[in-house]
């Protein structure tokens, strides 16, 4: 156990180094490019070494599994008054079924997977009645693929102007996924999603909110920082 551990540790050196070469290669500062840990694969144990190191933002991809996450870590947390200034953000990454709009609110800080105008509109009716706001990004279909998630760049820019009147939500920025195991097609898909999203700000959609551009996986997130990442979401890479 103790060895997994230090593979943890190592892992997530061997990450933030990666991604501080490709910053450097980009000439980007560092600090404009933010680790989500996604645990999915994970242990709790190896989950809370990370926290322990620093890693601050978590993500899961269903939200059942989120929900018991962030029961874990919480409990855990209470037990070390050590950590007692550390703040967990979670974050929802997967497709999210409208009938898990509720729980999905009480875990989530922030939601990278708004597909749809009627989860859009479920969301933010919950959230107003909860009296939050849920941070969430746009999920769009950067990749041609019929059977990917995610909105149609050509419906992307409306969706967005849309979500951005809904008082439950704040729009904070676009995610995608590249093709899975096709390292050579990610940088293409991620550079339409960075035109869409400077598009999307010279259109003035969701204002000073409407930054993040979400995309990267353990395979190509240091592609995905040179083409613009503000978060990348790193599973394997961290606990493989
Ligand atoms: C699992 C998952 C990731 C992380 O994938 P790895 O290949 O393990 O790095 C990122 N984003 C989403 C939406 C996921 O479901």
């Amino acid at each position: 156990m103790g060895q997994d551990l230090d593979r943890i540790g190592d892992n997530f050196q061997r990450v933030r180094e990666t991604m501080a070469a490709a910053c450097a290669r980009a000439r980007r500062d560092a600090r404009e490019v933010a680790l989500l840990a996604v645990t999915k694969s994970a242990e709790l144990d190896a989950i809370q070494r990370l926290v322990e190191l620093g890693q601050t933002d978590l993500a899961e991809s269903r939200v059942q599994q989120l929900t018991k996450r962030v029961a874990e870590l919480q409990a855990w947390l209470a037990d070390r008054p050590d950590l007692a200034e550390r703040t967990v953000h979670w974050h929802m990454v997967g497709h999210l079924q409208r009938n898990k709009v509720k729980p999905c609110l009480e875990a989530a800080d922030f939601l990278h997977s708004l597909d749809s105008l009627r989860l859009a509109e479920e969301l933010s009716a919950r959230a107003v009645r909860d009296g939050k706001v849920l941070s969430c990004l746009m999920e769009v279909n950067c990749s041609f693929e019929a059977q990917k998630e995610g909105v149609a760049i050509g419906a992307a820019l409306h969706l967005g102007e849309q979500v951005t009147t809904l008082p439950g939500l704040r729009l904070v920025g676009l995610m995608t996924m590249a093709p899975l195991g096709e390292p050579d097609r990610a940088r293409a898909t991620f550079v339409r999603l960075r035109e869409l999203f400077e598009e999307m700000r010279h259109d003035k959609i969701g204002g000073r909110d409407f930054r993040h551009l979400s995309m990267g996986m353990s395979d190509d997130y240091a592609i995905a920082i040179e083409e613009g990442a503000t978060i990348v979401r790193v599973g394997r890479a961290l606990f493989e």
